[in-house]
């Protein structure tokens, strides 16, 4: 007898695991950037998906799934890319037709729960087919041609990059304002003083609310031939009082203080949000000619940018360090110029994370920058 009911409780539990077993489909996500439109999914663990495409058309076909109600209003998003979206339900199998702009490349790949997201995640991304290299390098305005060739070589390119973006939000601030959306406005004030200077060009390697790859961030750099790179970020840790702000060099061996290599390693896996991009073996030997090269002027030049833009950062608030920091940070290692990552103040700090939302505020740190970066031609 007790074995019959153990066998019965079994496989009542049996039972119920199975018809709990449907993937729920917690959240969507939608990411338009001028290179791809990013479709994110909230799911279980090991959801079963299948994509057709059709011309203008693709159709996302996920088995044993649980809609939910919030998720359901959240699909119907509209871009440069989607047109329409239509939802068609036979028994489990839930079928997303996705009407399109144009044929895109469609890649899919699932990712793993982390500190940011709790549950595993489907990953559709549409490229653009054509023009894709375009997306990286910015023309030149057609005035700019007509200037005699000496001037145009003189002038200073500068590539502005807004830290994380998209499904890496950055740290998140005590009030829940995210890294991502201050650093973005601060590098749009810092961009338009600097295209409003004689001689000075300034590009930006993302423009709205999407992830762009660290090793494409350097690749901008690279393609638009700039001559210094500043990455923006706002700092975070577990305390609320710490303060001001830090400037960070690359240094080849990576951090000099366990603090930086905390900071290193944060900022480091953010590349799991996009996609890895295969290895080029010839790149990485022309890379490191490159890096050989240069290494040692543009960690001095790099070291000289820092101090100067601290010594403007000590006049409008606090700094977290005296001196200009050296780390290893993906995005600081690009080859032949001079980069530096600005952590501008800490979002954690309830103090802070008020000046950083404040439009008066953000401008005073761009300009702070922006004077750094004049000293450092000077
Ligand atoms: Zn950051």
């Amino acid at each position: 007898m007790y074995r019959l009911i153990s066998l019965l409780i079994g496989l009542f539990f049996l039972n119920s695991a199975f018809a709990d077993n449907r993937t729920t489909l917690y959240d969507f996500r939608f990411w338009s950037s001028p290179e791809r439109t990013r479709i994110v999914i909230d799911v279980d663990q090991g959801v079963r998906f299948s994509i057709k495409q059709k011309s203008n058309q693709f159709t996302l076909s996920i088995r044993n799934a649980k809609l939910l109600k919030e998720t359901y209003k959240k699909l119907f998003y509209t871009d440069q890319r989607i047109n329409k979206t239509r939802v068609k339900r036979e028994d489990t199998t839930y079928q997303f037709k996705f009407k399109l702009q144009d044929q895109y490349l469609i890649k899919s790949y699932t990712l793993k729960p982390n500190d940011k997201y709790q549950h595993h995640r489907l990953v559709v991304d549409l490229y653009n087919q054509k023009n894709q290299a375009n997306t990286l390098v910015k023309k030149p305005k057609k005035t700019l041609i007509k200037k005699p060739i000496s001037k145009q070589y003189s002038q200073k390119i500068i590539l502005l990059d807004a830290g994380h973006g998209g499904e890496d939000s950055g740290a998140v601030g005590y009030k829940r304002s995210k890294e991502k959306r201050i650093t973005l406005r601060i590098a749009k004030k810092l961009a338009k003083k600097i295209n409003n200077t004689k001689g000075m060009k300034a590009f930006l390697t993302r423009r709205g609310d999407y992830y762009v790859g660290l090793t494409k961030r350097i690749r901008i750099a690279q393609a638009n031939k700039a001559s210094l790179f500043v990455s923006i970020h706002a700092d975070a840790v577990k305390s609320r009082h710490a303060k001001g702000a830090s400037v960070y060099t690359l240094s080849e061996r990576g951090g000099s203080t366990k603090f930086a290599r905390r900071l290193e390693n944060s900022q480091n896996t953010s590349d799991q949000f996009g996609v890895k991009q295969p290895r080029n073996s010839k790149d990485q030997y022309l890379n490191k000619i490159l890096w050989d090269l240069s290494r040692k002027d543009r960690d001095i030049q790099s070291q000289k940018l820092g101090a100067k833009i601290l010594k403007e950062m000590s006049k409008i608030g606090h700094l977290h360090k005296k001196k200009p920091q050296k780390a290893g940070f993906v995005v600081l290692k690009t080859p032949a110029i001079p980069s530096v990552l600005v952590e501008t103040a800490f979002i954690s700090n309830p103090e802070e994370e008020l000046r950083l939302n404040n439009n008066k505020e953000q401008d005073k740190i761009a300009n702070a920058i922006y004077q750094g970066i004049l000293n450092y031609y000077k």
